[in-house]
């Protein structure tokens, strides 16, 4: 069996692991302060927040911002539900926009969707594909847009209109106009989930970009302590001498990551644009130059002048082919020993949204796009003869059931 997406492992992960192991300090320590400075770097914003979770960062942003009943956040209808679930716990009101034919998220469904009550807009870069963010970034500093907004806390009066939080969760490495996802707008958070590009078998990052008067390094500061009971000083600071005493300043949350996951952050990061991302868009392109020649095969856009993707998801779309056909496509794929996915069922098609009020029929691209989809596996051991494997399974498959 072809596997979907084992995360790649080798010695040099496994020695910095057990060297944290054996350090006397595996949680939250130096190792994680270390990992959040390279990816500070590596992602040219201002400050970057490690966590347990994509998921922890989405929603310590949101409470941060102060988003709560009342709000408006406009979340794809095409994403994984984490995106749309953070909005859900704030309990702020969910506005799905729809997606566009490049999976992401339609600019013109924003703009229809945006009213004087919403807060935050969460673009997801589906696949590792960037968003166009000049024109995301363009929209909410819009005039009439800027002029609708109506703060209701300091951090919105200081921001002055709706706040920009990119789910990177597939995208960490990915480009747009010369610039890497992570300064691109005044939030990003990526994934370090086992099954993403950049793995430490579960953790996140927030990155900080946010422009003047921010201070990025204080907002840093505080969600920290916001991930850590709202404590003031982490368990690592109360160590040193004569500093046990500390203090509670909100009821904050628990997410923090630790020494032992950050070990395999650092590691990966180091040689992540020159190994992962070359492997990976190496396979992307045996995907692409094995399929074209076919007619029903429509290639996902992974570069352009422009943007360039971190290669994470083979999003294949099978031309022409109806839900159906298509799950019967991936069964025949699951029999030649090939293991595909799909990403990703429509929020709006499953039952908890469904039960908010949402109807696939509001959101036609995104159910078009998702009916003829399937995600072929790319990971760093992947070889080319499995790549080739893959190919040979998905051209029977679509043969047998569509002739
Ligand atoms: C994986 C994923 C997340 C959640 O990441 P976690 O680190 O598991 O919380 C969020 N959004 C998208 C689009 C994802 O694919």
């Amino acid at each position: 069996m072809i596997p979907f997406s084992p995360p790649r492992m080798d010695q040099r992960i496994v020695d910095e692991v057990v060297d944290t192991l054996f350090s006397g300090w595996i949680t939250t320590g130096p190792k994680t302060k270390k990992f959040e400075k390279l990816l500070t770097a590596y992602g040219g914003h201002q400050s970057t927040l490690c966590l347990s979770s994509a998921t922890a960062g989405l929603e310590l942003v949101l409470h941060w911002y102060g988003v709560g009943p009342g709000d408006e956040v406009i979340v794809p209808a095409y994403t994984y539900n984490a995106t749309a679930n953070v909005v859900v716990h704030c309990g702020a009101t969910l506005v799905f926009a729809d997606a566009s034919d490049d999976f992401n998220i339609s600019i013109k469904a924003i703009e229809k969707a945006i009213t004087s009550k919403t807060k935050v807009i969460i673009p997801v870069d589906i696949g590792g594909w960037p968003c166009d963010y000049d024109a995301i970034n363009a929209l909410v500093r819009r005039d009439d847009i800027r002029s609708e907004f109506k703060a209701a806390n300091k951090e919105q009066e200081q921001l002055g209109r709706i706040l920009i939080m990119s789910d990177a969760a597939h995208s960490i490495g990915g480009r747009y106009k010369g610039r890497t996802v992570g300064s691109l707008t005044d939030i990003t958070v990526y994934s370090f989930h086992a099954v993403k590009n950049l793995t430490t078998a579960e953790g996140g990052a927030i990155c900080f970009n946010l422009p003047p008067p921010f201070d990025n390094l204080q907002i840093y500061q505080r969600l920290n302590i916001k991930s850590l009971h709202g404590q003031t000083k982490d368990a690592l600071a109360k160590n040193q001498i004569g500093n046990w005493r500390y203090d509670i300043v909100e009821p904050g949350y628990k997410c923090n990551m630790t020494d032992i996951q950050a070990s395999m952050g650092l590691i990966e990061i180091q040689r992540y644009d020159e190994d992962m991302l070359v492997r990976r868009k190496h396979i992307l392109d045996r995907y692409k130059a094995a399929l074209s020649k076919y007619k029903w095969v429509q290639i996902p856009l992974y570069e352009s002048p422009d943007r360039q993707s971190s290669y994470h998801l083979f999003l294949l779309r099978i031309a022409g082919a109806s839900e159906s056909q298509r799950d019967s496509i991936i069964q025949e794929i699951f029999r030649q020993e090939v293991a595909v996915n799909v990403h990703f069922v429509p929020l709006p098609l499953m039952t908890f949204y469904k039960g908010l009020g949402y109807r696939m029929e509001d959101y036609p691209v995104a159910y078009d796009n998702y009916s003829r989809e399937i995600t072929l596996p790319v990971y760093y051991d992947l070889t080319d003869d499995m790549v080739d494997e893959v190919v040979r399974a998905v051209v029977k498959a679509v043969g047998k059931v569509i002739g």
